[in-house]
Order: C-alpha cells, then sequence, then structure tokens
C-alpha cells in the first residue's frame, strides 16, 4: 500500500483562513499540476526523489483576495508502520 494525501483521496479537505483576509481559501489540487514534473524547481524544493515523500503539497488560493499559497498535507504513511513492527 503506497502512502496517500488524504485530501487527494477525497477523505479529508483543507479548511485554512486566508491569513490576510480570512476567507477560506480554495484548494487548486497539488503543486505538480502546476509545474513540470521533470522540473529542478519541483526536485529542489519538493524533494520528491522517491516515495516517501510525508507531505503533498496543495495549491491554495484566496477567492477573495487572491493570495496564493503552498499548503503541505500530511500523507499517511501506513507502509511504515509495516516495517517497523517488521
Ligand atoms: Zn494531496
Ligand atoms: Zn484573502
Amino acid at each position: 500500500m503506497s502512502p496517500s494525501c488524504p485530501v487527494c483521496d477525497g477523505e479529508g479537505f483543507i479548511e485554512r483562513p486566508c491569513p490576510k483576509c480570512q476567507s477560506i481559501m480554495e484548494d487548486c489540487g497539488t503543486i505538480s499540476d502546476y509545474y513540470d514534473p521533470y522540473s529542478p524547481y519541483e526536485e529542489n524544493k519538493l524533494g520528491f526523489e522517491d516515495d516517501y515523500s510525508d507531505e503533498c503539497h496543495h495549491f491554495l488560493k484566496c477567492t477573495s483576495c487572491e493570495y496564493q499559497e503552498d499548503y503541505p498535507v500530511r500523507i499517511m504513511e501506513q507502509r511504515k508502520w509495516d516495517e517497523f513492527y517488521d
């Protein structure tokens, strides 16, 4: 079982108020939807060098003031527990 982001899986959602105007920000998907997966930017900033990355970066946008933010979501890594008890 591979680790998965609860937000991407539809099991949870991000409800984060905009730091500028307090409106609830809209989840526009993951950062990887917006950047070339092979770009140096993503490798350096997000560290996607393997499947064990424990954060899924979502792109949030405030619908009121256009403020944009990179929001890391903790990924549930069930596989880690299996290894721990092996
Ligand atoms: Zn996600
Ligand atoms: Zn705002």
